[in-house]
């Protein structure tokens, strides 16, 4: 009746200015926090699946609030995307990561290649080529230890538009990566159209091995399809060994996820890369 129908209109007014007000706040701390040096940088390494090295390493984001503590990038990146703050924050990984890249290769680490994801609104939205280039310039970086994830949605849009960033990207000397592949729902043709360089499979490919029904058979087929195409492969998520040794046995080139090594703050992956590079 119209009493239940003004009820149920508080209740929604009522919440919608809690989602709101959450937001808002949201919005304030998240700018606080850029501008505060909240964020901070983890760092991933990839296993070379010959030779049991270090491949390459993955920066990931990390947002410390003073009163909420550790956020999980899952929780605010699409917040960020929602209120149009992830091109800042892109901006500020992008130049946090050559920044540290300067770092450790003045301190003689010969760290070979550093990835960093940029979401798919920065390729519409921002000038990647111009950020990327600013950064490499400002910290004095060979575009070839940059490497830049993008995922498919990045390319739906404007596949035209996409082509040409990338190609101003792989002028920088920087190489490209196509992120949870096997999850978007985009034809495989873009996969010939772009310089795209590395293939990541998606995790949830790797974590349904070897148990799931035709899931090994489709892994199997996204490598050997990757491998004619002349694209490096790295399947995510490795958790376990026998997953690990399944992926080398079908040639897949490299491995990322806790098997090897989960996402360490600065120091304490040091201390890994270390111990790494003289086994
Ligand atoms: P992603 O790019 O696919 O990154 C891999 C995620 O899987 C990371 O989560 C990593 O910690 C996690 N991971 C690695 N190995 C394993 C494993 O063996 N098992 C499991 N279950 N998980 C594993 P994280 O750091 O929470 O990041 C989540 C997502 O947030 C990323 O997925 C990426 O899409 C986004 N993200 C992270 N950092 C940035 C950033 O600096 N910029 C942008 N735009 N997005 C970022
Ligand atoms: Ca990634
Ligand atoms: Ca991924
Ligand atoms: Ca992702």
């Amino acid at each position: 009746s119209k009493e239940v129908g003004r009820n149920s209109f508080q209740l929604y007014k009522a919440s919608m200015n809690a989602r709101s007000l959450e937001r808002l706040s949201m919005l304030s701390r998240f700018q606080h926090a850029l501008e505060h040096d909240e964020f901070e940088l983890y760092f991933q390494p990839l296993e070379c699946l010959t030779s049991g090295r270090i491949m390459s390493v993955e920066a990931l984001v990390r947002w410390r609030d003073p009163a909420l503590g550790m956020i999980s990038p899952a929780q605010f990146i699409p917040l960020a995307e929602e209120l149009g703050l992830i091109v800042k924050l892109d901006c500020w990984v992008i130049n946090k990561a050559c920044e540290q890249l300067s770092i450790w290769r003045a301190a003689g680490h010969d760290i070979r290649r550093l990835a960093v994801n940029v979401s798919a609104q920065h390729l519409s939205h921002g000038n990647l080529p111009q950020t990327v280039a600013l950064a490499l310039e400002r910290y004095q970086i060979d575009g070839r230890y940059l490497e830049i994830e993008l995922t498919e949605s990045s390319f739906v849009t404007n596949l035209h538009e996409a082509k040409i960033t990338l190609k101003k990207l792989k002028a920088l000397g920087v190489s490209i990566a196509l992120d949870d592949f096997g999850t978007g729902y985009s034809a495989l043709s873009y996969l010939t159209k772009l310089p795209i360089d590395i293939l990541k499979i998606d995790a949830s490919f790797i974590a349904k091995i070897p148990d799931e029904y035709g899931n090994s058979e489709i892994v199997s087929a996204i490598v050997a399809m990757a491998k004619a195409l002349n694209l490096h492969v790295v399947a995510e998520g490795v958790e376990k060994t026998e997953q690990r040794q399944f992926l080398q046995k079908l040639g897949c080139h490299t491995s990322q996820g806790y098997l090897f090594c989960k996402p360490l703050a600065g120091q304490e992956w040091l201390r890994f890369y270390n111990a790494v590079k003289v086994t």
